[in-house]
């Protein structure tokens, strides 16, 4: 979390990052909470849920509300921005009349960093008039090097990591007829399944093929620093579309190459990224050929910097604030 935020979560998943729910300043949300950080005079931004997380932005819009109403007693106004990373299109999400209302209530908002292409078009294609009013980028999230792992010399093992739950909208029922025609098992491959819930779908797998339950994270770092390649391949689902993907992130910052689909929000934004293997969703064949091009490629990165963190996007903010004013 960047220096001088708070954060204040109306929600908790299970698998939210302990160390994060034990820094200052991190708290559940309250209204007295709230009121107190509003009351700050140093404070400048208030970020709030994307817009098309609609259960949750309309609980923020009453957060806005406050903020403004707020500026009578405060001597600065409170900007309020937003991250945003839906991919699945507006139009099979929502209703014309729910559509108009979201998109009037967007003027609510002084700044927007989509965090993938997908996202930006998504937003664009549907609420154009509403962005024109507000100060929008676009900044990918940081893939280069992983901050904990030290740097590895060593060759990668030929193993393909599926990393999530064994689900069909992950794409792992088109992954096992890819493996399968594909020819892994004579290659010498090994595919790892590390299934944080072991609730995935139990099927007999094919051979080559183990699934490792609730792995901790230091041992998927291991895995991905000594894996060739990390398979993503989701497929849409009615309701659901992959927006950035924490596999493909994490295959990326760690060095492996990366076999996904262009259902991902990113997917245009890695179409030249060396390590990037895109394949047609739902489709086993290109998903088998991506496979191949991904463990024979002797293609690296260039090390370096590549996208951006949450302090990225916290700068981009202040400065589009600052200029608005
Ligand atoms: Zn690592």
């Amino acid at each position: 979390m960047p220096p001088g935020q708070e954060l204040l979560h109306t929600a908790r998943r299970d698998d939210a990052d302990a160390a994060l729910l034990a820094t200052p300043g991190v708290a559940p949300f309250s209204w007295r909470r709230l009121l107190r950080a509003l009351r700050d005079p140093d404070l400048e931004i208030l970020e709030v849920a994307e817009p098309l997380w609609v259960g949750e932005w309309v609980r923020a819009l009453r957060y806005i509300a406050l903020a403004k109403a707020m500026r009578v007693v405060r001597r600065r106004r409170v900007a309020v921005a937003t991250y945003a990373i839906e991919n699945l299109d507006v139009r099979d999400r929502l209703r014309r009349p729910a559509r108009l209302a979201l998109g009037v209530s967007l003027l609510a908002l002084d700044a927007v960093v989509f965090g993938t292409t997908g996202a930006a078009e998504n937003y664009r294609r549907t609420f154009p008039r509403s962005l024109r009013r507000t100060r929008h980028t676009v900044l990918t999230p940081r893939l280069d090097e992983c901050p904990v792992c030290p740097p590895r010399e060593a060759p990668r093992e030929p193993t393909v990591l599926f990393l999530g739950t064994p689900s069909e909208r992950k794409g792992f029922g088109v992954l096992m007829r890819a493996w399968e025609l594909s020819g892994a098992v004579s290659r010498g491959w090994r595919l790892v399944v590390a299934d944080p819930s072991g609730s995935g779908e139990r099927e007999p797998l094919p051979p080559g093929v183990s699934v490792t339950v609730d792995p901790p994270r230091s041992a998927v770092h291991e895995m991905l620093c000594a894996g060739a390649v990390v398979a993503m391949p989701s497929v849409r689902q009615p309701g659901w579309r992959e927006q950035i993907g924490l596999p493909l992130v994490e295959g990326l910052t760690h060095g492996c190459r990366v076999v996904t689909t262009t259902e991902t929000g990113l997917a245009d934004d890695l179409r030249e990224h060396p390590l990037v293997e895109l394949t047609t969703p739902g489709d086993a064949a290109s998903l088998a050929d991506g496979l191949r091009r991904a463990m024979e490629s002797t293609a690296t990165a260039v090390p370096g910097r590549r996208g951006h963190t949450k302090s990225d996007v916290v700068a981009w903010w202040r400065a589009a604030c600052a200029l608005a004013r």
